[in-house]
């Protein structure tokens, strides 16, 4: 709980949806941007699965196991009496890397010259693969932006205005227009409100010519 983990990356597995980033521990559950970014990279996938689906977590943001492993051996031989829950690796809070320790069925107070291969092999798992599974969305249904909307294929690109109904012109969130958060939504809404209301205006001021 309240933990801010640095470099992680989420992914769900047998799929290829993942993101990167900071991941956010909170007592409602995870947050943070690779959080949200996998959120809405993967919006229509987990609707789809009523927001239930495993996920995976890289706790080292490092993509090659092996090098996970290095890290951990480099580790060993710096400081071999040390215990390892002692020792700050991958950037991890002490808490997180306590409770990995603990996940891989290793007592936290072991020294780093008892980590055997088989420790270690199951160590490097849980860093680099730990999964968990995703139950459900936001508690205070505090999502920033709605998936999908009105088809683009039903505008005209230029104007905004509807294919089907002449004279409606769609612009912001109800387009199914979405983009990971950081201003992108905001800039959407702005822009298309900007070239939809523009669009609208010429559209009356020829009609109320004729
Ligand atoms: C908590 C939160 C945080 C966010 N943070 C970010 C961010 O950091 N960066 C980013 O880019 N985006 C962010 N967003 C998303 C962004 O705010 C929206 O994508 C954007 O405001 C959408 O603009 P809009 O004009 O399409 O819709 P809205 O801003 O939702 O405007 C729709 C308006 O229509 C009104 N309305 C609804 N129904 C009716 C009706 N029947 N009659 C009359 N009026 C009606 C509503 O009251 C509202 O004022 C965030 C959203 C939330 C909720």
């Amino acid at each position: 709980m309240g933990a801010v983990i640095p470099h992680v990356r989420l992914s769900i597995p047998a799929t290829k949806l993942c993101s990167a980033g900071i991941l956010l521990i909170t007592h409602w559950g995870m947050s943070g941007p690779a959080t949200l970014k996998l959120s809405s990279y993967a919006a229509r996938f987990l609707h789809e699965r009523h927001y239930h689906c495993p996920i995976s977590i890289n706790w080292t943001g490092k993509t090659n196991q092996q090098k996970v492993a290095e890290d951990l051996l480099h580790q060993q031989r710096l400081h071999p009496q040390k215990q390892m829950s002692t020792t700050k690796v991958f950037e991890l809070p002490t808490r997180v890397w306590h409770y990995l320790l603990q996940r891989s069925t290793l007592n936290p107070d072991t020294r780093w010259c008892d980590l055997g291969k088989k420790a270690l092999h199951k160590l490097v798992e849980v860093l680099t693969n730990d999964g968990y599974l995703v139950e459900g969305k936001g508690t205070f249904k505090e999502e920033f932006v709605t998936c999908g909307g009105v088809s683009l294929q039903s505008i005209y690109a230029n104007t905004l205005e509807s294919k089907v109904i002449p004279g409606l012109y769609f612009a912001g969130e109800i387009l199914d227009v979405d983009g990971i958060t950081g201003g992108f939504n905001l800039q959407a809404a702005w822009t298309t409100g900007y070239v939809a209301g523009k669009s609208a205006a010429s559209t009356f001021g020829r009609e109320s010519e004729h």
